[in-house]
């Protein structure tokens, strides 16, 4: 066979040869030694989980730790999967988390000279690959239609052999040049595929960066490399990409562990060293006690919307997303509270293969721990900025009580010991919310022991004792006069001693007042939101109480 004029006859117009890519289009990256160029490839498909946030912290963490590259590729070659405006959102949300590319997709461009970072844009670079392949006897034409595979399907079924198209199950591996042309001028479509080498019982070793040495079997079928439009499938395109934007190192989900044959079959049919292939693992969750793979379907923490529309802090999310990469992680951090995560060194050898599990409430317990390092008008400024896209009815409210609400974030955050309230602006609002009469409700119960009209009568004698210029100490005495003239026990422990003398205990009282003045049982300190809240506003809510 001639396989030259064969692939003249298929790739007419493709000129440019491997060696012109690899020498004066894309030469080798001028890098310092062992700098890593990584690349975040995601498909257009609308949506962008936390699989891809995991990856682009790796990839990011691995180029940036090394004085490498760190690109974004979109690799939109699947017509069917691509939405509108989807590369716009992958981009706004990785800026949200502070994922900084040097080189790829930029929202008004591309930046980098081994572009274009759209693989749709990529066509002719695949085929100057694909022709090549079909040149040195590696690529052919198949003419199959869906019905013949369907057929030949059925037949490998009942013959209980492999599917798929392979050794002399692969009708057009050996057609004619003639059949070929025939096929040509009748216009029948044709996808091109690789004509593997491999076979299935041979077994090779791959040094994978995450998991160690890995076996895997060899490649035998001939995959198909350019679909019918031209247009190549991932297994090529990534291939060819991968090779000419010079990455050295793949990080991608364990998903495509099972085709890591092909991929290493390609590169090395073309010659190729293969980029260090990072599998990283599936990230998990915990259901029922039982450890699953997060599922689009069924967890909507998985997509990156979630966070962005509750309003989570991107240092948070940031903070967390490191526990589960490194195992060493948390312990660095108890050592080096104040450092940036920047200072930790991260490293693949430290990642988990079994799963990254992730937990929501483990999230919430970090981010309450990195908000309470923010300052408040850093806190301020984000749940401003979130309302203005998330929930625009609180802008104007925000923006008009901004003092108040920085004094209302502050209670109770110096000292040894401060509070840890914070962890997303949905739940921050809420948190603050009491404050505004719009949103102020009584949410909680008064105690078991007291009853609505004892309740009342305690805030009656609250009321009439009030007065806003008291100060902490002055205004607590009071509520313990308060108690006691109304048979509650100055001090828990006095009621614990003799609980049969008391109808409770200050603290029974204090909770009535909280509740009445805050709608909640637990808040920060009643006599500082007093203090915020301002005394038209406070004797306004005890009345409403006692009515
Ligand atoms: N486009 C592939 C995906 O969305 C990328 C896999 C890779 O990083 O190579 O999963």
């Amino acid at each position: 066979m001639d396989y030259k004029k064969l692939a003249d006859m298929l790739f007419p117009n493709i000129t440019k040869l491997i060696s012109d890519y690899e020498e004066t289009i894309f030469p080798k990256r001028n890098l310092k030694e062992g700098a890593k160029v990584t690349r975040l490839a995601p498909s257009p498909t609308g949506f962008i989980h936390l699989g891809n946030l995991y990856g682009a912290f790796v990839d990011e963490r691995l180029a940036h730790q090394s004085e490498g590259v760190f690109m974004l590729r979109i690799e939109d070659t699947d017509e069917k999967r691509k939405v509108e405006g989807a590369v716009e959102t992958i981009i706004s949300s990785l800026e949200y988390f502070g994922v900084k590319f040097d080189e790829g997709a930029f929202v008004d461009g591309e930046i980098g000279n081994y572009g274009p970072y759209y693989q749709s844009n990529r066509k002719e670079i695949y085929q100057s690959v694909a022709k090549h392949l079909v040149e040195i006897g590696r690529a052919y034409p198949c003419f199959c239609t869906e019905e013949e595979l369907e057929e030949l399907r059925n037949k490998q079924e009942s013959a209980k052999v492999n599917t798929g198209y392979y050794g002399e199950w692969a009708r057009d591996r050996n057609l004619s040049l003639e059949e070929i042309q025939s096929h040509l001028d009748n216009n029948d479509s044709f996808v091109l595929r690789f004509k593997s080498e491999g076979k299935e019982e041979n077994t090779n070793e791959v040094e994978d960066s995450i998991r160690g040495k890995l076996v895997i079997h060899e490649n035998f079928q001939d995959i198909v490399i350019l679909k019918t439009n031209g247009i190549p499938t991932y297994h090529f395109a990534h291939v060819v990409d991968d090779h000419l934007m010079r990455v050295t190192h793949v990080v991608r989900g364990e998903e495509w562990l099972s085709t890591l044959p092909i991929h290493i079959e390609i590169f090395n049919t073309l010659n190729w060293n293969p980029p260090l292939y990072c599998h990283t693992a599936h990230m998990m969750k915990m259901d029922n006690g039982n450890k699953r793979k997060l599922s689009k379907r069924k967890d909507p923490e998985l997509g990156l919307g979630y966070y962005m529309d509750l309003g989570y802090h991107p240092a948070a999310v940031r903070e967390y997303l490191l526990t589960i990469l490194n195992s060493n992680y948390e312990e660095w951090r108890i050592e080096n509270s104040d450092s940036s995560t920047d200072d930790f060194k991260f490293t693949l050898e430290k990642m988990s293969t079994s799963g990254a599990l992730f937990d929501l409430d483990k999230l919430n317990n970090i981010s309450k721990d990195v908000l309470v390092k923010i300052p408040v008008e850093e806190i301020y400024d984000f749940l401003l900025q979130w309302s203005k896209n998330h929930k625009k009815e609180i802008t104007k409210l925000l923006e008009v009580n901004k003092e108040s609400i920085l004094k209302l974030f502050a209670i109770g955050r110096d000292g040894k010991k401060p509070r840890k309230d914070l962890i997303y602006c949905e739940q921050i609002f809420e948190f603050i919310s009491y404050y505004f009469d719009e949103y102020f409700e009584i949410v909680d119960k008064y105690p078991e022991n007291i009853d609505e009209e004892e309740a009342k009568k305690l805030l009656k004698a609250y009321l009439n004792t009030f007065d806003y210029n008291d100060d902490q100490s002055q205004w607590f005495d009071k509520i313990r006069e308060i108690s006691v003239e109304n048979g509650y026990a100055a001090k828990p422990k006095d009621y614990k001693k003799n609980p049969e003398l008391y109808k409770g205990h200050v603290g029974d009282v204090s909770v009535v007042v909280r509740i009445a003045v805050v709608g909640r049982e637990s808040s920060p300190d009643v006599w500082e939101i007093q203090q915020i809240l301002g005394e038209d506003k406070v004797r306004e809510r005890l009345k409403k109480a006692i009515m």
